[in-house]
């Protein structure tokens, strides 16, 4: 492991944001911490770069404590929600900036600038000035920089919030692709699922402070902890009960206090073994969705097949797809 964090509190006077978190990082990993906000998850990347003391608890990096190292020999690099580029630099310089910093000579900051340009997909950017670029293209030079110094960790806070949904989930795509070519280990935090789940290999749930759970992204997202964690991670309801065991049963699955569904958890099929009546259908590109009343559950979210006649008032049968759902062996958290 490069990068341990072992029980690490941290607090502000008599308030705890960062409570007893342990946490292991690979060499080349992409760890995302994903909480709500307030939920300490800024406190603790900020711990990690040296910016916070701890109050308890340690951070090693490649075997060797921090606690005497300050930020800036640390050789991490932070990258925030809007990049925060020099505005009256260019492109180039903006890159460049922490090289020239350390003296490096010039023939080797231009080779490296134009390395890392191409490395963002922005060759022939180096004379703009940052006014004069996307949203997204900011961005990518604010990652290009934070590379610049080849940091053995890079701490990013919510790298992609400040964008439009269209160029958040490209370059989502993009950074992450960037991020395992140079090889780098980073640590994000966010309160966006989709963001956590476009960049990271990992995932740790923070709440109150505490990392509740932790895993491959996968393995949390089929198994979240609880409801809320449920939710946090994008599942549609949670159903329990009764109504959990009928969507069980319906999926074959043994029954559950819980279960998590995503909208597109029940599908009109004419095979399905349910059968629901029809709330409300709305045409969207990629399939119809419904809201549907099933006896013993109540209102759910469904979805169509495009160019299928389902309309307000219909009876249908569903089935359950059972890789949109998750059992939750508990509802709420210990
Ligand atoms: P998040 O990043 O998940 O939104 P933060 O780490 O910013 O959460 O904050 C966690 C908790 O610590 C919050 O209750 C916040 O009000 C508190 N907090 C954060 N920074 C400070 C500070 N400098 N002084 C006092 N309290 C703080």
């Amino acid at each position: 492991m490069v990068l341990r964090l072992q029980d690490v509190t941290v607090r502000y006077g008599e308030a705890v944001a960062v409570d007893d978190v342990t946490l292991d990082l690979a060499p080349g990993q992409v760890l995302a911490v994903l909480g709500p906000s307030g939920c300490g998850k800024s406190t603790l990347l900020r711990t990690v770069a040296g910016l916070e003391p701890l109050s308890a608890g340690s951070i090693s990096f490649d075997g060797t404590d921090l606690a005497g190292t300050p930020t800036h020999k640390r050789g991490f690099a932070l990258m925030f929600q809007d990049g925060q580029l020099f505005a009256h630099l260019s492109v180039a310089r903006n890159v460049a900036y922490a090289l020239r910093l350390r003296r490096t000579p010039s023939a080797q900051v231009a080779a490296r600038v134009e390395e890392l340009l191409a490395l963002v997909g922005l060759s022939g950017f180096g004379d703009r000035l940052p006014g004069t670029l996307s949203g997204g293209e900011r961005q990518r030079v604010a990652l290009a920089r934070a590379l610049a110094v080849e940091p053995r960790l890079i701490l990013l806070d919510e790298p992609l919030s400040a964008l439009d949904a269209t160029l958040r989930e490209r370059l989502a795509g993009d950074l992450r692709e960037i991020l395992h070519a140079a090889g780098t280990t980073a640590l994000l935090v966010t309160h966006d699922h989709e963001e956590a789940f476009a960049l990271a290999d990992r995932l740790a749930v923070m709440r109150e402070g505490r990392v509740v759970q932790s895993g491959g992204i996968d393995e949390v997202w089929r198994e979240p902890l609880d409801e809320d964690t449920a939710l946090f991670l994008g599942y549609a309801r949670v159903l329990r009960d009764h109504a959990a065991r009928l969507v069980l049963q319906a999926a074959g699955l043994p029954p559950a206090p819980a279960v998590a569904v995503r909208r597109s958890a029940l599908v009109v099929d004419d095979s399905g073994p349910v059968r629901a009546s029809v709330d409300s259908a709305r045409v969207t590109p990629e399939q119809v969705r419904l809201v549907v009343q099933v006896e013993g559950v109540g209102a759910v979210d469904a979805v169509a097949a495009l160019g299928s006649r389902v309309a307000p008032g219909d009876e249908v049968p569903v089935r359950v797809d059972v890789t949109r759902l998750a059992v939750l062996p508990i509802t709420t958290a210990p």
